[in-house]
Parts: structure tokens; sequence; C-alpha cells
């Protein structure tokens, strides 16, 4: 069950994808990583669906990661009048630190940092960005604020602070709970919602140690602005569209994209591009056209993943959504400037051994027509840097664990295989061809590289590159 593209797909399980059925079908239309988002459901509808996964897993022997991606501290107002207020532009608004039931004079924002950390002057909005407003004055117990856009404020509506860095833990009650129940049922990568800083990183990773593998999403006009610290300490990222084109104009987001995919790529980490790239096909069986280009651009900006939101969890054409997401990599992978526009972004190589093997099997494997690189890797990293070349030749992992497999599922270019230790030389390069045949790379005769450190089983020690016929 080989996938014949590099970039991977992540889709978020819903209502419409939860059953074994669906996922079963979602994994062989081509989803690499469930996502199950902690903004909904119980704790008993996710491990459902992870142990269905898991299931599933077993049944096709193929390695099926999970994201588990926490809720972050989302801020939302309280309870409105009636349930909801009308305001237009020009009008003056009050927030206030507590009540409920508030009319425009009292709008309850229960969440006292933010009070202590905004300023005049800041923006603030209301409902995905629909409602603007500038902040005119503001108190430890009142924030005032003219419109510039109206709309209607009701119950529980998002609030989005573009301007305001809040003195915020990263992970509110209900994230560090279900943090602790993801650890517990053994999700694989864990994402974090609206990271500030780095030292947000810094706090999960305290609490998450190596269990998972830690992604953190960029939604922040703050996280952008320390980006550089942010992605050295996490394993990955996410471009999270959805609240980052609130927190900055629409017409900056392409460029965000593509400068956080070329740092991801330049540093050799996993990057995801997320949210409403097939949106239109949550209530239609074909993508927009618009659609079906966005998704090609992060596939030639050369994103590890792509992600489906609400085209999986709620549409109605779920399947389809999967099929023609795989559709548009294997096109956009299969044209004939694909190569020149993904390789317009060469990583230096760093003068480590390490780098420069990965690098020069990545090379020889493409001069050679090599059908896979080969690499046992026990901690992933060997795979890692093979995919930071972004080199057509797809990349074989064997690893010892199942949960490394799983990890490596979101790395682009990588198919996993979890095998337990390989003890000698020779018995890696059996391997290598037993795993390369077997996944349906090659056949007898086809060339491989083999990309391996010795003695096994140490990370960081890839000094040995083969070439190996089949
Ligand atoms: P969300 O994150 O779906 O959890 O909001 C993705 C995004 O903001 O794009
Ligand atoms: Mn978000």
């Amino acid at each position: 069950m080989k996938r014949n593209r590099r970039a991977k797909i992540v889709a978020t399980v819903g209502p419409a994808s939860s059953s074994p059925e669906m996922l079963k079908k979602l994994f062989l239309a081509g989803v690499d990583v469930f996502r199950l988002n902690f903004s909904h459901g119980s704790h008993d509808d996710h491990a459902k669906v992870f142990n269905a996964i898991r299931a599933l897993e077993k049944e096709l022997e193929r390695p099926i990661a999970v994201l588990q991606d926490l809720q972050g501290p989302k801020i939302r107002v309280g309870t409105i009048k009636d349930g909801k207020q009308q305001l237009k532009k020009g009008d003056k608004v009050r927030f206030v630190p507590t009540g409920e039931n508030g009319k425009l004079s009292n709008i309850p924002l229960h969440h006292p940092e933010i009070f202590a950390a905004i300023e005049t002057g800041h923006k603030l909005m209301i409902d995905d960005g629909r409602l603007r407003l500038t902040v005119t004055d503001c108190g430890k117990d009142f924030i005032d604020a003219v419109a510039d856009v109206g709309g209607v404020i009701s119950d529980r509506k998002g609030v989005n602070l573009p301007d305001t860095i809040l003195e915020l833990s990263p992970l509110t009650e209900k994230d560090r709970k279900d943090l602790a129940f993801g650890l517990e049922l053994g999700v694989d990568w864990m994402a974090l919602s609206f990271v500030q800083k780095p030292s947000d990183i810094e706090e999960a990773r305290k609490l998450i140690g190596t269990k998972t593998r830690l992604m953190a999403k960029i939604e922040k006009p703050s996280a952008l602005e320390f980006i550089e610290d942010i992605v050295p300490l996490t394993d990955g990222i996410m471009v999270a569209r959805g609240d980052l084109g609130v927190e900055i104009p629409p017409e900056e987001v392409p460029g965000r994209q593509k400068e956080l995919i070329r740092i991801c790529r330049l540093i050799g980490k996993p990057v995801v591009v997320a949210t409403q790239m097939l949106d239109s096909m949550v209530a239609a069986p074909a993508p927009t056209r618009a659609e079906a280009s966005d998704v090609a651009t992060a596939i030639y900006d050369g994103a590890s993943a792509v992600m489906l939101s609400q085209e999986s969890a709620v549409g109605e054409y779920v399947v389809e959504t999967v099929e023609m997401m795989n559709s548009i990599i294997y096109k956009t992978e299969h044209h004939s400037a694909y190569d020149q526009i993904i390789s317009a972004l060469q990583p230096d190589v760093q003068k480590t051994p390490q780098r420069v093997l990965a690098a020069s099997s990545a090379a020889i494997a493409r001069t050679i027509g090599a059908k896979a690189i080969v690499t046992l890797t026990s901690s992933g990293s060997t795979a890692a840097r093979i995919a930071r070349q972004r080199v057509a030749v797809p990349t074989l992992a064997i690893t010892p664990t199942a949960a490394q497999a799983r990890q490596l599922c979101l790395f682009w270019g990588v198919q996993a295989i979890a095998s337990p230790d390989i003890k000698s030389y020779d018995e890696m390069v059996d391997m290598a061809r037993l795993h390369t045949k077997r996944a349906g790379f090659g056949v007898e005769g086809d060339k491989i590289v083999v990309l391996a450190g010795i003695p096994f089983g140490r990370p960081g020690t890839t000094n040995n590159m083969r070439i190996v016929t089949l």
C-alpha cells in the first residue's frame, strides 16, 4: 500500500469521519495522520477514535499517526443580553472582567490577563475577525473600544487580540487534563495552540518530555516575531491559517506561509499547512479552482503536509475530499516544473558527517535513479535529514519502535517501518532489500541507497552509505 506522493495528508476526525469504517476508507484514500481536535468532543469520543485507528494500523500493518490538537487559551466573550447585541460602526463598547448577560456598556470578558496587558490603540476582534474594534481607553477593570467594523456580538464568540501579548500559560486547565489524557492514550504528536513565545514551548515540553513530538501552531503575530527561536525548540509547526488570517491581514498570509515553510525546510522539521484548503468541499463534491491551487502552492513551497479541517470532520464529501487532496498532490509533484521549483530552495550542507551523508545520499539516489533511500534510524533524525533535501526518491525509514515509525508519518517523503533492532551490517542490508521490495518500491535488479550509523542504535552516528542492488 505505497503512497505515490511525498507530501503527507493530515485529516481532522469529526462526526463525519469517526466510525472505524470511515477511518479505514480515509486511510486508504490517503490520510497519513489523523488529527483529534480537542476543541470538540469528549475524552470518550476521542478514545474510541484513537482505538479504532490503532486497530486499523494493526489490520493494515502500516504505521498511522495520531495528532492531538489542544484547544489552547482561546478567548471568548461571556454571555450577552438576549443572546446577542447589534454593534454599528462608530459605536462605543465597554468590556468588563466580571458578570454575565452584558450589554454594549458591559460586555463580559472573563480574562483578567487581558485587562492587565491591553493598551490604547490595540485592536480587538470578535467572531473570527468579523467585528473589529480599537481600544480607546483601558484600566484594570474596563476596556473601552470603538467599533471600526460592526456586526452582531453573540454569546461566547471568540476574541482575537493581535497586538497584545498576554501573560498567559499556553496550557489552560482543560489543556492540561487533555494533554495528560493524550499521553495516557499514547498519541504520537501534540499540537499547542496560540503559541506566543519560545517559553510556551518549553512549558509544554516539561509536561510532554519525549513521549510525543510537539507541534507549535503558528497563529499569533507574536509567534511570527519569535519564530526563529520557536522552531528550534519544537519538533514541527502548523501554519494555522484560520486564526493567523484573523490576527494578521489575509493578504499577508501567503507570504508568511512561504517564510514558515522555508524556515522549517532549512532546519529540517515538518511543517503542516492548515485550514480552508478545500473548504467548499464541506458541502460540494468538487473544490473551487482557487482551492486546488492553494493545495498545489503549499506542495510547490515544500510543505511536509497539508491538512483538512471541517472538510474531513463534518463535511458531506469526506472521502472525495481526501481523494481530491491526494490527486492534487500527485499531479503537482509530477508536474514538469515541480522539480525545479522545489529545488530552488536548497539548504546549505553543514559540514557535519550526518548532514553531508544525507545530502549526498539524496544526490546519488537521484543520479543513479535509485528506487528508494533506505535508512536505519533509531531517533528518526537521519530520516529528517533526508526529508530536508526534498529529493523525489522515496525514503524508507526502518526504525526499532512502532512509536517512532508513527511519528515519522508526518515527515516529507518518508515511509516508516517498525522493525526490531538489527545487529549486524549484513543483516541491515538484507533488511533494506526486504523492506524495499515488500513496500513495493523496487524489484529485483533495482538500486537503492542505504544510509545508516554503525554501530546501530546509537543516535547521531550516521556514517555509512552504500549502493545496493536488489
Ligand atoms: P484550529 O487551528 O482549527 O484549532 O483553530 C487551526 C487554525 O487556526 O488554522
Ligand atoms: Mn486556530
